[in-house]
């Protein structure tokens, strides 16, 4: 079986989703995991900030906005008078229920199932329209298998268990689902984080040990740059697992951060393709492979840098340990680290306990911190750089003030720390360095 995820964009319109239906007429089963339409995630997530801080109209504003979005997107897309009388009666039911949930005082598990609203409304349109085609569809809700575990992950071996029974029904089905969605150890309706109907796809490509996972989105795959702040990006068609898995952590937003490691697991490709161009050879994400010098550059924003100063550092022992615990304790994960003999800087991309660990790393130091920054990681084959990788980069960059550098931690990525204000200049003189320029004479090997 397959797994195809569709992004925001591609369930953007009537049309597109139109061309999605028709991108399915394949042989097989398969699942296709569907995020809400583009935007809609982004007015829920406010919708749930104005209802929390007490400004129901526009709370209510926002819903009538997204209400008249699906409506006119049904009229549009279903031709047949019964069935569009039955989306527009579900959508009818589906705010009634929404404006009930909202009605009273607000708890976060309220808004935690507010903001999977638009993806359970854009997978029952997306089947209903399938029915209508004549295109036999099964729509499954995400919160029946797709699990976290009390530490907040995904628990890959319940999510095996309730879904494979629930693909059993035989024939070409296709069973349509939502991503983003899933349930917590407390039995709430929760999500994967933004971005996380990659995640869905990937843990339900490897729960289902699927041939391949099709990631469908608005670009012909991974660039070797930030499309965003960058123009003349190229697309990569082969990455490793290792480098994609790097690439997404490191801020390119083409892929959620987590995603690759479910089928990394289960050695599933991942091919990532471009609904507007569905004949674009898109990237292909799998094991083993051709290696580039430098692969790719990404950037990763909201980062804080933590520096802790100490005499009682240098010759000692244990003083790392002693650091490393004050996060373990507040359960924020370092992204960077670097060392001297009397400091130790590091990188946070989870500030909500920055006044915590401030206050007990003084204990053993003086305590600077700088926030608004980027990761840059470039990505690459850096196996003992043989090419003279880390020179050209740090070249390229003779202009910008770099804050901290990380190298050696992996063969696959150098990365450095950057004010936010310069990440554009930075990815753009990277781009002209790394990739328009070969070779540059002073650091040319023979
Ligand atoms: P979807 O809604 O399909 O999940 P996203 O907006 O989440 O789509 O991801 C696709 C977008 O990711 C692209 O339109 C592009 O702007 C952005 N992006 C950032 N970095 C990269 C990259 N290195 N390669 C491709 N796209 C990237
Ligand atoms: N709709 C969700 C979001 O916007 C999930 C996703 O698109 O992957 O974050
Ligand atoms: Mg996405």
């Amino acid at each position: 079986m397959i797994v195809l995820k569709f992004g925001g964009t591609s369930m953007g319109s009537a049309k597109r989703m139109e061309e999605v239906s028709m991108l399915l007429k394949r042989d097989g089963p398969c699942v296709v995991v569907l995020s809400a339409m583009a935007g809609v995630t982004d007015k829920l997530v406010e919708t749930g900030v104005y209802f929390k801080k007490g400004d129901r109209e526009a709370g209510m504003n926002n819903l009538q906005w997204i209400r008249n979005r699906f409506e006119d997107t049904c009229l549009e897309l279903f031709r047949l008078k019964p069935s569009r009388d039955t989306i527009m009666l579900f959508l009818e039911k589906a705010f009634d229920d929404i404006a009930c949930r909202v009605s009273g005082e607000i708890s976060q598990e309220t808004v935690n199932w507010l903001v999977v609203q638009g993806e359970m409304i854009t997978s029952r349109i997306f089947a209903d329209y399938l029915q209508e085609c004549g295109s036999p569809s099964v729509l499954l809700d995400a919160t029946g298998f797709m699990r976290l575990d009390e530490a907040g992950e995904p628990d890959l071996p319940a999510i095996e268990r309730l879904l494979t029974p629930m693909l059993r029904l035989g024939g070409d089905l296709i069973y349509v689902t939502q991503g983003f969605v899933c349930m917590n150890h407390r039995g709430e309706t929760d999500n994967l984080k933004r971005g996380g109907s990659d995640y869905s796809a990937t843990l339900i490509g490897s729960a289902i040990r699927a041939e391949m996972i099709e990631i469908w989105t608005d670009i012909d795959g991974m660039q070797n740059n930030d499309p965003r702040e960058v123009e003349n990006t190229f697309s990569i068609r082969r990455l490793s697992f290792d480098e994609a898995a790097e690439l997404a952590y490191f801020g390119a937003k083409i892929l959620h951060p987590a995603c690759v490691w479910p089928a990394q697991q289960f050695n599933i490709p991942i091919w990532l393709r471009n609904t507007m161009d569905p004949g674009n050879p898109g990237t292909m994400i799998r094991s083993g492979g051709e290696r580039q010098q430098i692969t790719a550059i990404a950037a990763k924003d909201h980062i804080t840098a933590i520096r802790i100063r100490s005499g009682r550092m240098l010759n000692t022992y244990g003083f790392l340990v002693m650091v490393f615990k004050v996060f373990e304790d507040f359960q924020t994960p370092i992204d960077m680290i670097t060392t001297s003999e009397v400091s130790v800087s590091l990188t946070i991309d989870n500030d909500n306990h920055l006044e915590g660990i401030v206050e007990a790393l003084e204990k053993y130091g003086i305590v600077e911190v700088d926030k608004d920054q980027s990761i840059i990681c470039v990505v690459g084959d850096f196996l003992v750089d043989r090419f003279g990788c880390a020179a050209r980069i740090l070249h390229s960059l003779h202009n910008i003030p770099i804050r901290m550098i990380s190298y050696g931690g992996s063969q696959n990525n150098i990365s450095f720390l950057i004010s936010s204000a310069d990440k554009k200049r930075t990815l753009n003189e990277l781009n002209t360095g790394l990739f328009r320029m070969t070779k540059l004479p002073e650091y040319a090997h023979s």
